[in-house]
């Protein structure tokens, strides 16, 4: 088992002008680790993805596999297995003569091959299909014979981007727990891209969330969903309602802001939050942290009541807040709640963050 770092990794394409698809990067993935690259499209995933296997090489920066500069090695010399978005299988090749690929190209000896693609097709649950034909095989199969042909070189990383996207939601899901558990078993150190925070939520033991070509946050599910650095983070992970508050007192790791309607509460900060008193923070709150309550509460928050929609496990709401948009999940909602009732709000200080812009 080894880690992967890099270091001030940029990457700059030839007529793309001056902005950097991967600007400055520093990530350590521990060794036996699942990381995930996740952002928007064209935020840089696969770029940093490519130069970890060595089909880009970066304009500048360092990567090591363990205390190896693997900087500039093509791909070939880095012991790494690859899994992709359309499976890249050889459709005329049999599921045995697919997964032996990367044991031929290492001259891997026939008994020894035949003894290491058994193994890898039971790690994926695919034993006694060697001699299927690819066509013959659903998607989230042939995504299974892919990650058997990566793992049976024994690679030092797993390389996966976008493994799930060509599978539907019900064959994703159960994809993702069978990626995870093989990853697991196997040690293998993985570095996974994706657009999909559920997913990396799922999946991951970290996650690092890029936006244009930089890494805004390193951390667990946990961290990133609780403690999102910025407001991008905070909308992009799940949902969530940033809303700015005038800052009231500031403390180490705590600020007192006002709520729309006057009432003050303390919140949670980084300990950088960099306020003072009379400045704006950014809050941001999750919809399913919200509660509503009667309108005619003694102090409650209100507001108007502009979407409502059933969703089955959640009922979403839009409410217009003296002016501002803040969604709700709720569980519950009161009968008969509609399209311009004014509702009442609370907003629990203790599930509320200050984060960046
Ligand atoms: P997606 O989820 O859509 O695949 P991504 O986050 O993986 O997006 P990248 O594919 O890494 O993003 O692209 C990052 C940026 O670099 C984009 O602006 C893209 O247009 C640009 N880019 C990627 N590959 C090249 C290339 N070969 N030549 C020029 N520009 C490129």
């Amino acid at each position: 088992m080894i880690d992967v770092t890099l270091e001030s990794v940029s990457k700059r394409f030839p007529r793309a002008g001056d902005t950097a698809a991967v600007d400055d990067v520093d990530l350590r993935i521990g060794a036996g680790e699942f990381f995930t690259l996740l952002g928007p499209s064209g935020c840089g995933k696969t770029t940093t993805l490519r130069m970890v296997a060595g089909f880009y090489f970066p304009s500048s920066g360092r990567i090591r596999f363990g205390a190896e500069d693997v900087t500039n090695r093509p791909p070939n010399k880095r012991d790494t297995g690859m899994v992709f978005q359309n499976y890249a299988l050889f459709p005329h090749l049999s599921v045995a003569q697919n997964v032996a690929y990367g044991l031929k190209i290492r001259k891997v000896g026939r008994a020894e091959s035949r003894r290491r693609i058994d193994e890898a097709l039971g790690q994926v649950h695919l034993a006694g299909y060697g001699d299927r034909r690819i066509d013959q095989l659903s998607g989230g199969q042939q995504q299974r014979v892919a990650l058997a042909r990566a793992l049976v070189i024994r690679p030092r990383t797993l390389l996966l981007d976008e493994p799930l996207s060509n599978l539907d939601a019900k064959l994703r899901e159960e994809t993702r727990v069978e990626i995870r558990r093989i990853q697991k078993e196997s040690g293998t150190t993985a570095l996974y891209v994706t657009h999909d925070q559920a997913e990396a939520m799922a999946m991951s033991d970290r996650i690092a969330v890029m936006e244009s070509g930089r890494v805004r946050q390193v951390g667990t599910p946990q961290e990133i969903y609780h403690r999102p650095a910025t407001a991008f983070v905070a909308r992009f992970i799940g949902r969530s309602n940033v809303l700015d508050l005038p800052v009231v007192t500031v403390g180490p790791e705590r600020v007192t802001v006002a709520l729309p309607g006057g009432s003050e509460v303390p919140v949670a900060a980084p300990a950088d939050h960099g306020l003072t008193a009379g400045a704006t923070a950014l809050v941001s709150v999750r919809p399913e942290h919200i509660t509503l309550t009667s309108a005619t509460d003694e102090g409650a928050l209100t507001g108007r009541v502009t979407e409502l929609e059933f969703t089955g496990m959640a009922t979403n709401l839009l409410i217009d807040v003296a002016g501002e948009p803040v969604q709700v999940a709720a569980i519950d909602v009161p009968a008969g709640l509609g399209v311009g009732d004014q509702v009442g709000l609370s907003l629990p200080p203790e599930r509320m963050w200050v984060v960046g812009a």
